[in-house]
């Protein structure tokens, strides 16, 4: 069962389908891409145009407990990156210079 860990102890459950804290992200020109091919293809059925969408997206995971994000990897879709808000990170008196 694929897991994903946050910082803060909370584990995302990867298996969920749909995954209750995943949110995927696609260009604009993907989805403008979608749209001229159903405006050409009104026939076209949901699954296609759902695979369609996909091909190009990036998943990612907002955390429920802390709000960090995770990032899938550019290569790597195994991969997560994760990133903070600078207000959490202050919240918690980590210094940070610009
Ligand atoms: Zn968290």
């Amino acid at each position: 069962m694929p897991k994903l860990g946050c910082a803060c102890g909370y584990i995302f459950d990867l298996s969920d389908i749909p995954c209750k804290d995943e949110y995927l992200i696609i260009s604009d020109k993907r989805m403008m891409e979608a749209i001229e091919v159903y405006d050409n293809n009104p026939s076209t059925n949901g699954e296609e145009m759902y695979y369609l969408i996909r091909e190009e997206e990036k998943r990612l995971y907002i955390c429920p407990q802390c709000s960090r994000i995770y990032v899938e990897d550019k290569n790597d879709p195994n991969i997560f990156h994760p990133y903070i808000s600078e207000e959490l990170l202050y919240s918690k008196g980590v210094k940070y210079d610009l």
